[in-house]
């Protein structure tokens, strides 16, 4: 099974993606650890990363495409794979789309995400960086939603609730 894990940054995602992955035994793929990995990396390619992570800003389609395509030939994904971050956009899945059977969205209120970030206190939850963040990504969340909603496979869970509730709500929904 082909899993993406959708939502505000806040939303929950992370969390739940481990929990669903390790459910079923699939690999997880989770670009935005991927890309603060690659972010540290005293090449070309990790400056101009590093650069667009602390504007809080998207890293390039192509890059990012290639990332999740090559993590996807992973023996570990050969059962199934949960994605929590990709695609973002959809001039991202257009770039490569991995051809998700489920896509589950977290819906969290605006003003609930970004309590949740303040509290997690990141690298890039600054007050600031938070807001441009959110910003950008609902406008492309709210494409991608419409996108997964017309193709009838996205499953809209309510993420206010706590993480065991969310999880439960998730597994009654996709086994
Ligand atoms: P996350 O850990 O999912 O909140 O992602 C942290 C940051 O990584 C985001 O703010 C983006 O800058 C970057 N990022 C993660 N996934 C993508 C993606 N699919 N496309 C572009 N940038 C991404």
């Amino acid at each position: 099974m082909k899993i993406l894990i959708m939502g505000l940054p806040g939303s929950g995602k992370t969390v739940q993606a481990r929990k669903i992955a390790q459910e079923l035994g699939f690999c997880l793929i989770k670009t935005g650890e991927i890309l603060r990995e690659l972010s540290k990396i005293d090449t070309k390619e990790g400056k101009i990363i590093k650069n667009v992570l602390e504007n809080g800003e998207l890293v390039d389609d192509m890059v990012v495409g290639e990332i999740v395509m090559n993590r996807l030939q992973n023996p570990d994904c050969k059962n199934g794979f949960v994605v929590d971050g990709y695609p973002r956009s959809e001039s991202q899945l257009k770039n490569f789309n991995p051809g998700f059977d489920k896509v589950i969205y977290l819906d969290i209120p605006e003003n609930q995400a970004i309590k949740r970030l303040i509290e997690r206190g990141r690298g890039d939850d600054t007050k600031r960086l938070i807001t441009k963040r959110l910003a950008i990504q609902k406008k492309e969340l709210d494409g991608l939603l419409k996108y997964y909603g017309s193709a009838g496979n996205l499953l809209e869970i309510d993420a206010t609730k706590t993480i065991d509730e969310v999880f439960k709500d998730i597994v009654d929904h996709i086994i």
